[in-house]
């Protein structure tokens, strides 16, 4: 069996990882329409907050790859500051670029082949029995063959080196009442960097860089900006997940968490699933499967939204508590 996998980001490879690990003998090969794995745009995004459960050591960072362990959320609303502690080891935030590139080994060590500056520019020029779409948001494949796209939310960010609100072990969200928040992580120590930024959901009618000037200003945040990023967050499942021998993984197709906009575990869960499916030769299973792990988690972030829209007020405890539920939707074991 032949698969064609369109994307190098952290699907394609968990994908990769997990065909080649459930049948050696599939040919898979990775177009990544860069030159290099992990060490490129798409590989350093500026948050790269990462949180695991216990049963996705899997996808556990090793040393070089992880920045900071978090052991704890300040959730700001308003007036009001609630401290979340959290277990230690399970939200890093993450030298993603290490990361990815870490990943892209263990696939090649597994046999997989890369095609780098390789950009699909149609499926019709792939050949093979199945093709996974780790293209990311939006998707190419969905947009080549006209299907939606999904609800999808927009982030703007800087890293800032040398900043007087870094603290190592903490994450900071400020709720926003229009419908998104602002976060302060901390990112690299040696160079005392941090991330800050702003994510709306479910519209892109704001302009997000203004809003993110005031909030640097009123928040006092000094420090050298030295890395700019923004784009799309695909907001829960982007419908289909299938498509005739077609699987759409990661942001092409599982998008990221509705609420906090996190998606590197989705991306990793999603395409060690379509690989074990196709490889065991049952793929219809995939949405299924996939649903089974996510629509819990997604239903809870979709009706956090339209309560905060109908109500048009913050409430922390509400909030507290949508957390907390999408944190046990989630302790699941992956398929
Ligand atoms: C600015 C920003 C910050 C974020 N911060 C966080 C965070 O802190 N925590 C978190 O959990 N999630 C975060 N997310 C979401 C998370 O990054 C995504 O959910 C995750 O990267 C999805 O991985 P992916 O592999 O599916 O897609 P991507 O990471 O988008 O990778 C897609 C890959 O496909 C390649 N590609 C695209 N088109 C083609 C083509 N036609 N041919 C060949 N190759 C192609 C790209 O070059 C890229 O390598 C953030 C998203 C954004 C936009």
């Amino acid at each position: 069996m032949n698969v064609d996998i369109i994307g190098g980001g952290l699907s394609g490879l968990s994908s990769a990882i997990s065909l080649k690990e459930h049948d050696p003998t599939i040919h898979v090969t990775v177009h990544e329409k860069y030159k290099t794995i992990g060490y490129n745009y798409e590989g350093r995004r500026c948050a790269e907050a990462y949180g695991i459960h216990k049963s996705w050591v899997k996808w556990n960072p090793d040393e070089k790859s992880i920045f900071n362990k978090i052991c704890k959320w300040e959730l700001i609303i308003g007036e009001k500051t609630l401290i979340v502690p959290l277990s230690t080891g399970t939200q890093y935030i993450l030298n993603r670029q290490e990361f990815i590139s870490k990943l892209a080994q263990e696939a090649e060590n597994l046999g997989v082949n890369f095609m780098m500056n390789d950009k699909i520019r149609s499926i019709r020029n792939l050949k093979s029995d199945f093709i996974i779409d780790a293209s990311g948001c939006p998707s190419t494949v969905k947009r080549e063959l006209g299907l939606p796209q999904g609800l999808v939310g927009g982030t703007y960010q800087h890293t800032i080196e040398g900043s007087n609100c870094f603290i190592r072990d903490t994450m900071k969200f400020y709720v926003t009442k229009e419908g998104g928040y602002y976060w302060i992580f901390p990112r690299d120590p040696k160079k005392r960097e941090v991330n800050v930024g702003i994510a709306m959901y479910g519209s892109l009618k704001h302009n997000l860089k203004p809003l993110l000037e005031k909030f640097k200003l009123e928040q006092n945040i000094d420090g050298q900006v030295n890395y700019i990023v923004g784009g799309l967050v695909p907001l829960g499942i982007q419908h289909p997940l299938r498509y005739d021998n077609i699987l759409f993984i990661g942001d092409a197709g599982i998008g990221a968490g509705v609420v906090s906009g996190a998606g590197i575990h989705r991306a990793l869960i999603s395409g060690h699933i379509a690989g074990k499916y196709i490889a065991k030769q049952s793929a219809n299973k995939y949405t299924h499967m996939i649903k089974k792990m996510f629509r819990m988690e997604d239903m809870i972030g979709i009706s956090y939204i339209k309560i905060n829209n109908f109500l048009n007020k913050i409430n922390p405890n509400l909030i507290l508590k949508i957390a907390y539920m999408t944190y046990k939707s989630l302790n699941k074991t992956v398929p």
